[in-house]
């Protein structure tokens, strides 16, 4: 039995805090559980049990654990290991990869509701005038936070005289004491336990209502009620279930209640109502190419746990995967599915369940925390029903207890990387350092593979596997390049379309075949300028220019929504303003009005912002209600269409121009992969390429499409110019709302880390946007050699950070460290 817990709290605040454990509670605790301890003055937190021990601190005063919520664990040591590595490898705290971890209502914190605690009974005898203050406010509004409480009772010891009350046993902290996670519960009839447990009291019943006539209908209804019993194999029956059967009411079960034959009880059941797989994934025939890629994928996981398997777009990874899977799931493992965006989850939900029914488990944002919360609690169990989690990055943190096998689907994308807030980790690497700890393996799958695991194929760390058909014999698309400067000058043009591509749309459309086009810009113009002296309007938080959304007839601010009406006029100069560039409304508007009759959709940040119109977009253009769908990045990712013959791309150079190492390879990933769109059943697709640039290389690298070819070159410039995989990057962001104490601060930073540290430090410059809400944001880049002594540059970067922290100048300065910077 151990004294002391180490416990961590889900606070930006390094390491853990040590608490010692009651008498009482000592049997019982264990590593992974929550408790609920004081911290600072007398908040209270919810916290999870990092180890055990019996070494006193040396500091006098500590504190005792104050509650044990749970019987067991709900995080397990292996979960306590890939939290440390994410905090450590990361640089953020334990508490922040806690945070990051567990679904809210887990992570219990004191900003919080206050209520009535379920046992107390009103009783005010015994309380100070102030304490039936806040009885009576509490009896009125149910529900109050702390600060409403403080206000209240407006002294310096509302806190204490709140602890005091939670003490007595009156208020309870809501969210930190009781679980806000109720399992969803059903109503159920079972028989009353008279007729339950003798067969003769029943049998007694039912002659007896036999001889009278008039509860003939409840004798029926009894009679459905055990055939279904039996049927169900189960004393319960879930009054849904019973409802469905003809010659069942609601009045008739009622009758039977009220005459003691039937009892109303409440059944937990799951939020989670899928049926069971329809598809076998035995029975899927796999090409001979795609059965040679599985073997392989198999044979060499083997040997070495971490496989790339680079299969072209269409060419059927997906059941390739599924079979996988199977194989895991027939040897008593889990299996995580990760993949970059919700926006992708639907369709593999659909086919995943196809084969798998209600063993998957989806876990993503987007799920409320009830539900979150309760796939959690069904991983946790022994015996849990999930043998396969489906999920966006936050997945990783699950509570998996035979993870076999991991598998990343779109390695290459950027959305692995989490920007904000900390822990900002790339998912996919994550990932294979979790695979490592629970000696799981890992497939990373994609079409365009990241330099990063080309070059782990490269120097021997991944297996790699590759599938270089499409499924059902179906060629790539041709790709064919038009060159804009020759249209514009042949007046080939109108408005931002080509002759060209405008021809080939109005060709699919004839043909009743769809069309995708794609554009990186949302909205209507990326900024309005003026023609005569310049003038660009600007967000009055950030540093970027405003962008013209015709549907909210406004000006808009892409990184923290400010809104403003349109300028129509220069407020400099009086003149007529102009727009500058097109985005994905004005595509639509264009194409709308040369193409009156066609169906067409927009997917963007814009058209999703309701809840499921993702869906309805996709799957309107799934079941070829839309024509064209017009879309930003959103359109190319690993959806499968049958019946597009044409994917145009409006301006590839956009994307060309972003000023960061990758932009090539990006350029090139989301190329390929809008490309992969086209074209997918029966016959060749065609992918046409707006382009000012026609003899960029990139071009000809889509057109060729051998991508293990152009990985190599761009490798060894990374190699020359000592990028990312060859190095290590890690960036920190230093931010205040002065300018000059921003700058001061990262300033100082470089300074002290050039003192510290034997590598160069870039810096500080401002950020791409060098104001975003109001911060000034300037930033530091250190370019790590992979000499083994990583860990220790990455603590004396903290360490270094901290010290300026703690000058009295930079208090308030935010420094936020990022590791290997997308
Ligand atoms: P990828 O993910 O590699 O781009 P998909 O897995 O989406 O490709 O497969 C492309 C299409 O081919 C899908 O519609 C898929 O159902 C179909 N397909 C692939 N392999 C098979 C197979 N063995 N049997 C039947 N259909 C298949
Ligand atoms: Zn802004």
């Amino acid at each position: 039995m151990y004294t002391y817990a180490d416990v961590i709290l889900p606070l930006p605040l390094q390491g853990t805090f040590t608490y010692k454990v009651p008498g009482d509670m000592q049997p019982m605790v264990q590593p992974g559980m929550r408790v609920l301890v004081n911290f600072g003055r007398s908040k209270l937190y919810a916290g999870i049990i990092f180890q055990l021990h019996n070494n006193p601190p040396a500091y006098a005063g500590i504190k005792e654990i104050v509650n044990l919520p749970d019987e067991k664990p709900i995080i397990n040591t292996q979960q306590l290991n890939f939290w440390q590595w994410v905090a450590s490898y990361y640089m953020c705290t334990i508490g922040e990869v806690m945070a990051a971890a567990m679904p809210g209502v887990f992570r219990l914190c004191s900003e919080t509701k206050i209520i009535f605690h379920p046992d107390y009974d009103g009783d005010i005898t015994d309380l100070s005038p102030q304490e039936v203050t806040v009885v009576n406010t509490l009896s009125e509004k149910q529900e109050v936070t702390f600060k409403e409480l403080h206000a209240l009772l407006g002294n310096n010891y509302a806190m204490r005289q709140i602890q005091n009350m939670i003490d007595k046993g009156i208020l309870i902290l809501c969210e930190d004491v009781e679980d806000r996670y109720k399992p969803k519960q059903e109503l159920g009839f079972a028989l009353a336990p008279e007729y339950a447990d003798s067969h003769e009291a029943l049998s007694g019943l039912l002659a007896d209502m036999e001889k009278n006539k008039k509860p003939q209908l409840q004798a029926d209804t009894l009679l459905l009620f055990m055939q279904c019993l039996h049927k169900e194999n189960s004393q319960v029956i879930k009054k849904s279930l019973l409802m469905t059967i003809p010659g069942i009411t609601d009045n008739r079960l009622n009758a039977l209640v009220k005459r003691g034959v039937l009892q109303k009880t409440a059944i937990q059941t799951s939020r989670w109502q899928y049926q069971a797989g329809s598809m076998k994934a035995d029975d899927i025939l796999l090409s001979p190419a795609q059965n040679e890629a599985y073997n392989q994928i198999r044979q060499k996981l083997e040997e070495n746990r971490n496989l790339l398997f680079h299969g072209v777009t269409g060419s059927g990874k997906t059941e390739i995967y599924i079979k996988l899977i199977q194989s895991y799931i027939d040897q008593g493992k889990q299996v995580l599915y990760l993949l970059p965006e919700i926006a992708l989850t639907e369709q593999i939900i659909n086919r995943l369940r196809a084969y798998f029914g209600d063993v998957v488990g989806i876990y993503h944002s987007q799920y409320n925390y009830m539900q979150r919360a309760e796939v959690w609690q069904e991983m946790c169990k022994e015996n849990g029903r999930f043998k396969v989690i489906l999920g966006t990055r936050s997945a990783l943190f699950m509570p998996f207890a035979h993870l076999g096998l991991i598998i990343v689907d779109e390695e290459h994308d950027m959305s692995y990387k989490q920007y904000d807030p900390a822990p900002r980790y790339q998912a996919r690497d994550a990932a294979v350092m979790l695979a490592g700890q629970v000696k799981a393996d890992i497939v990373l799958g994609t079409a365009t593979p990241s330099m990063e695991s080309m070059n782990n194929v490269l120097r021997g760390k991944y297996a790699y596997v590759t599938l270089m058909e499409r499924y059902g014999g179906i060629q790539l698309p041709q790709v064919k390049l038009v060159n804009m400067r020759a249209a514009k000058a042949e007046q080939q043009m109108e408005g931002h379309f080509s002759f060209m591509m405008y021809q080939h749309i109005e060709q699919a459309l004839q043909q009743h075949k769809q069309v995708i086009l794609f554009q990186n810009r949302r909205g209507y113009a990326p900024h309005m300028e003026c023609p005569q002296c310049g003038y660009i309007p600007h967000c009055k938080h950030c540093d970027v220019t405003l962008t013209y959304h015709k549907e909210v007839k406004g000006l808009q601010c892409h990184y923290c929504g400010y809104t403003t009406p349109v300028i129509n006029v220069c407020p400099q100069c009086g003149t007529a303003m102009q727009m500058k560039g097109f985005g994905t409304e004005m595509v639509e508007e264009e194409l709308q009005a040369r193409f009156p009759q066609a169906n067409i959709a927009r997917l963007d940040y814009d058209s999703t912002r309701n809840k499921n119109a993702h869906k309805r977009i996709l799957s309107e253009f799934e079941q070829q209600h839309t024509d064209i769908l017009i879309g930003t990045q959103m359109v190319t990712k690993g959806l499968d269409f049958d019946n597009v013959s044409l994917v145009g791309i409006l301006n590839a150079d956009n994307m060309l121009n972003y000023p960061d190492f990758r932009s090539y390879e990006r350029a090139l990933q989301l190329l390929m992969q809008v490309s992969g769109r086209a074209g997918r059943k029966k016959e060749q697709g065609l992918v046409l390429i707006q382009t000012y640039d026609p003899r960029h290389s990139i071009f000809a690298h889509v057109q060729t499409n051998d991508y293990a070819h152009i990985a190599e070159l761009l490798l060894a410039e990374r190699k020359q110019f000592g990028y990312p995989p060859y190095t290590r990057l890690v960036k920190v962001g230093v931010q205040h709302k002065q300018e000059s104490v921003a700058m001061e601060a990262a300033l100082a930073l470089v300074h002290a880390l050039q003192q510290n540290m034997d590598i160069p430090v870039l810096g500080p410059e401002n950020s791409l946007v060098a104001r975003v809400k109001n911060l000034y944001r300037k930033e530091i880049m250190l370019k790590m050699p992979l000499d083994g002594k990583i860990p220790a540059r990455k603590q004396c970067i903290c360490n270094t950070i901290n010290d300026i922290k703690a000058m009295r100048n930079f208090s308030q300065v935010i420094f936020v460290p990022d590791v290997d910077v997308y």
